[in-house]
């Protein structure tokens, strides 16, 4: 009964649910149930509130993007600033949320997977700070592509493991990290970094990164008076914008818009499959494997997609578009120029489709978008795309 009930929690549609092996599935029922009996308790909240406020350094400014709403010449654009948060990106609200509960579990040490190293780096930071034991599973290849996150890693006091099993790359260092958790969960926690995974990882990060829209649906209502005509954010796993639609998913005349890279169009092209332990629209090449994906922007590297985005993709309630490398870099200048903001390059992705949506757009009405993270990490990068 419990287990069905549970199960029914960890669907969106047809979307998500928990695919693995019964020795996890088990790991997972129970941070399930830890989750949902934690997760509005009213000290841990406190607990969660202080820490955002004293450490991560909520809530972010709701900026006015006067001279960009100018010159693209029609909504008024305002951006929520996870740039401006410890670390610099929205991860650090997840990374904080998902370690108290592991203190709540007992748990004595954190393992969490990476890619290019940012949500590594965020879950090291989170490690330190509560002075728990931290162990990083990255792919061989990418701790190659990515010697400066591992250093980064380091200097926080993790531990970071290459993984050369398979190719080296994220999907390995999952596995390794399931692994990991199946035989050491009695004092282990699997700090997961985005939307993914199985029940109830999906549910349990947008709770924690939903701060982002509980914050800007009341900025909103303050400086307007009135709620967006649209939210717009980019999606690699779906957290940053999962968390900046979340309050307005009820709301019928906000249109919500994810945007992908045009080289890992998941939710554009991809088909129902299940994928890492959870069903969502996955990218397949013509044999039915999980398709190679590449973004200039490593955050957005992922052939699968959160389940709820899965979800609001086919029932119609969001949107998903795509956007090329010329037109993110486009953007990742014009906002810098502009407004003095350097973005992510993956954030960079969302503002070049308000620069397509603004003009098209009456000057009263309005968009935010989700400057999901800084562009410091990428400087070097776009100096070099731009020599070329
Ligand atoms: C990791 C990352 C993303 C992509 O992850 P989501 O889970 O889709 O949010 C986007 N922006 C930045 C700055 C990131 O670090």
């Amino acid at each position: 009964m419990m287990s069905q009930q549970m199960q029914q929690q960890g669907y969106f549609g047809e979307f998500g649910g928990s695919f693995v092996p019964p020795e996890l599935q088990e790991v997972m029922n129970y941070l399930s149930e830890q989750f949902y009996k934690f997760k509005d308790d009213p000290e841990f909240n406190e607990e969660l509130r202080y820490y955002l406020r004293e450490y991560v350094g909520r809530e972010s400014p709701l900026t006015y993007a006067e001279r960009l709403s100018d010159i693209w010449g029609g909504a008024k654009i305002y951006l929520k600033r996870e740039d401006l948060n410890h670390t610099g990106a929205h991860k650090i609200n997840n990374a904080i949320g998902q370690i108290l509960l592991a203190k709540r579990m007992g748990a004595k040490r954190i393992i969490a997977e990476t890619g290019a190293g940012q949500h590594g780096v965020a879950t090291a930071t989170a490690c330190a700070m509560f002075d728990m034991e931290c162990v990083i599973y990255m792919g061989a290849e990418d701790t190659r592509r990515q010697a400066l996150n591992v250093f980064r890693m380091e200097l926080l006091g993790a531990t970071v493991v290459p993984v050369s099993k398979g190719q080296g790359r994220l999907k390995d260092a999952v596995d390794e990290a399931l692994n990991d958790l199946v035989k050491n969960y009695q004092n282990t926690f699997y700090l997961l970094g985005s939307a993914v995974g199985p029940h109830p990882f999906p549910t349990m990060v947008k709770h924690f990164q939903s701060i982002i829209s509980d914050e800007s649906r009341r900025q909103i209502l303050e400086k307007e008076g009135r709620l967006p005509d649209g939210v717009i954010a980019c999606v690699g796993g779906g957290s940053n914008a999962i968390g900046a639609f979340a309050h307005y998913i009820d709301e019928p005349t906000v249109r919500l818009i994810g945007v992908e890279p045009d080289q890992a169009p998941t939710l554009t092209q991809g088909v129902p499959s299940v994928i890492h332990g959870f069903k969502c629209l996955v990218l397949l090449d013509e044999q039915g494997e999980p398709r190679k994906t590449y973004s200039i922007a490593a955050g957005l590297d992922y052939p699968g997609i959160g389940p709820e985005h899965s979800h609001l993709k086919v029932s119609g309630r969001a949107e998903y578009v795509t956007i090329t490398n010329e037109e993110v870099l486009e953007a990742f200048q014009e906002l810098s120029r502009t407004e003095g903001i350097i973005p992510a390059l993956e954030s960079a992705h969302a503002v070049a489709y308000a620069k397509k949506l603004a003009p098209t757009m009456r000057k009263d009405q309005i968009l935010i978008v989700n400057l999901s993270g800084r562009g410091d990490k990428d400087v070097e990068q776009v100096f070099q795309m731009l020599k070329k």
